[in-house]
């Protein structure tokens, strides 16, 4: 059987996207196993890494190498790493470039960096998380790299890189798990390291809405775990959620092993960025699930780098979506 990209129209932006979001997480991985894994604080205080520097300059690279006119609306710029005060850390980000690209320099490598950093829609362009999760990745839990292609504010094709989940959930981490989507083609997995054929996932059939596992962020301030826990006795809802970081959350929801992801807003002011959506999302659509805002509308990627008219996300295997929707609003969650 040969990939399920190869006679498509995209099948060379598949290629790349898939090559780069692989090299990126070896990266990721190599920084995960250093000690001190180099967090400095940036202006919202959030941890940032050699990693995600490291992951986005890789995947700018490649795609500015195929794809010259391409923007790529990223999480990361180097300003911050441009800093004297962190000369060190950008040396660690150029060590660990180089030993992918050979002969790299810090100007290059801050080069690709920023051409991460467009904010503009435009009728075609890339859409990149380097490290979505960082607080995941710096725990040592999941963590995930995302990419995205959207074109005329379509999604076309996803890369979803979880380096820390195993073929299975609960399975050990083994060589990690990329999620693949060409919109329709389906959505399908390989793993991150080695050579395996891809196999296509599906969401889970379940019907019974007491019968939904979903999953919620781990961090409390990303999404209301108070108002999910309220969905959950509104359903009787039997099973606690489980919490990950990052669009691994998508990927278990794509693989049929959660019914739903609940990203619940805690106020009407925060914007959801497209980076932490846009690759998960068609993972999810193309396994057969659906993707809303709390209020039940479509995502709408074709405004910018942030979902600018949306208000949280909810992620379901479809026939469950309704039942979400409806106690959400009888709960008024989501009405400020
Ligand atoms: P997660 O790992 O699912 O908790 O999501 C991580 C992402 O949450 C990060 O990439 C941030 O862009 C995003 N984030 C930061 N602040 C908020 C917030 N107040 N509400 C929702 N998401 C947020
Ligand atoms: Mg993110």
């Amino acid at each position: 059987m040969s990939a399920f990209w190869k006679n498509h129209a995209l099948a060379t932006e598949m290629e790349i996207a898939l090559a780069a979001v692989r090299q990126a997480g070896l990266l990721c991985r190599t920084v995960q196993a250093e000690i001190d894994m180099g967090a400095l604080a940036k202006e919202d205080k959030s941890p940032v890494t050699v990693a995600d520097f490291g992951s986005q300059a890789l995947i700018c690279r490649a795609i500015g190498e195929k794809f010259p006119n391409d923007p790529v609306i990223g999480e990361e710029d180097a300003a911050v790493l441009q800093e004297p005060e962190n000369t060190a850390m950008c040396e660690r980000v150029v060590g660990h470039v180089t030993q992918h690209i050979t002969g790299a320099d810090a100007r290059q490598v801050c080069q690709w960096i920023d051409r991460g950093s467009a904010k503009d829609f435009s009728p075609r362009f890339w859409t990149l998380d380097p490290i979505d999760g960082t607080k995941g990745f710096l725990r040592g839990e999941q963590y995930a790299i995302a990419l995205a292609l959207i074109i005329d504010g379509e999604i076309e094709l996803a890369v979803l890189g979880c380096p820390n989940l195993g073929d299975q959930l609960d399975a050990d981490r083994g060589d990690g798990t990329i999620l693949a989507a060409i919109r329709g083609q389906g959505t399908w997995q390989m793993p991150l390291v080695g050579e395996a054929e891809p196999t296509q996932v599906f969401v889970s059939t379940e019907k019974n809405p007491t019968r939904i596992r979903f999953c919620e962020s781990v961090e409390a301030a990303h999404s209301a775990h108070g108002d999910s826990a309220r969905i959950a006795d509104r359903l009787a809802i039997a099973a606690q959620p489980a919490r990950l970081d990052s669009q691994a959350k998508y990927a278990v929801v794509a693989r049929g092993e959660a019914e739903a992801y609940l990203r619940l807003p805690r106020d009407n002011k925060y914007r959801e960025k497209i980076w932490d959506h846009g690759a998960g999302v068609l993972c999810v659509t193309e396994a057969g699930g659906r993707v809303t805002d709390v209020p039940g509308l479509d995502l709408d990627f074709a405004l910018g780098y942030r979902l600018e008219e949306n208000l949280g996300v909810i992620v379901s295997n479809g026939p469950l979506h309704e039942d979400l929707l409806q106690a959400i609003a009888e709960l008024g969650i989501g009405q400020f």
